[in-house]
């Protein structure tokens, strides 16, 4: 019999796929079966060695997406190159850090355009690939900050909030037509986005006595979580945002 969780046969597209989270997961699909297209606009070096190791195809697509501009050609050599898009997994994101008080114009854009214009925008062109196909997955990164307000971060709790309604919406419009879509909210990982938490040493230590797993995440923790919601084994699942937090939001 096989197994629910196998990818053999899927595209995924992954956007921000060179390093961290969008790293991990694009392993953890390509380990379950899946072959890659990954977004962005550093080149996936490290990733694309671990994918091809795993015996899958890998194609690289250049774009930034701080606009929607890419938008259209991405999901075309994607297309082109893999035959077209199973999984979408909305990885690429940013965070700027400021007391609201003096928050500027330009970091808030800078956080939405990214974070949730350019994923709307990509999602919404990708899903008229997945539903002329029959269906697809839909998985958006979003945070412990589409639950809760955070500090020093509005446009990113905005835009991680504004990104688990989305997944709700989506969901509505689209389970009926196949297509699932869903959110991750990853807790506290170890990447570049956390660095500046890390070497605070007073804020490491107040955050980690909170986890009750009692360590940050690393990328290879949120591989299950993405494999699970890209899979038939999740058909019935639509617009949840699943933490995968070390107990995080049970605090
Ligand atoms: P990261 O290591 O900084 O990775 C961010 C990824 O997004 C990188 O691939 C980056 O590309 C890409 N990216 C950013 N802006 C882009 C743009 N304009 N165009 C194309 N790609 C762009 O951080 P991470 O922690 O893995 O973050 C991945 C996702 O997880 C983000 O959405 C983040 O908000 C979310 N998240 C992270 C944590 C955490 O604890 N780390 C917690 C909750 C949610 P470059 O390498 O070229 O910059």
């Amino acid at each position: 019999m096989t197994s629910p969780f196998d990818l053999t046969g899927k595209v995924a597209l992954v956007t921000g796929a060179n390093t961290g989270i969008g790293q991990g997961i694009a392993v953890a699909l390509a380990a379950a079966g899946a072959d890659i297209a990954a977004a962005g606009r550093s080149a996936p070096v490290e990733t694309q060695k671990a994918i091809e190791a795993l015996g899958r195809r890998f194609v690289s697509i250049q774009a930034d997406f701080g606009s929607t501009e890419p938008v259209a050609r991405v999901v075309e050599e994607a297309v082109v190159a893999l035959g077209g898009i199973d999984i979408l997994v909305n990885n690429a994101g940013i965070i700027r850090r400021a007391d609201s008080i003096n928050f500027s114009e330009d970091d808030w854009d800078a956080v939405m355009n990214t974070n949730l214009k350019t994923v709307f925008f990509l999602t919404q062109a990708v899903a008229k690939v997945m539903l002329a196909s029959g269906g697809g997955k839909v998985i958006n990164i979003a945070s412990l900050l589409s639950f809760q307000g955070g500090i020093r971060v509005p446009s990113y709790t905005a835009s991680k909030s504004g990104l688990a309604g989305l997944t709700k919406i989506l969901a509505n419009e689209w389970a009926a037509k196949g297509i699932n879509v869903n959110a991750i909210a990853p807790g506290y990982f170890e990447t570049s986005n956390t660095e500046a938490l890390r070497a605070d040493q007073a804020r490491n230590k107040s955050i980690l006595e909170r986890i009750p797993a009692g360590r940050w995440g690393q990328p290879g923790d949120i591989g299950g979580a993405a494999v699970f919601l890209a899979s038939s084994a999740s058909d019935y699942v639509h617009g949840v945002t699943l933490p995968v937090d070390g107990g995080w939001l049970a605090r």
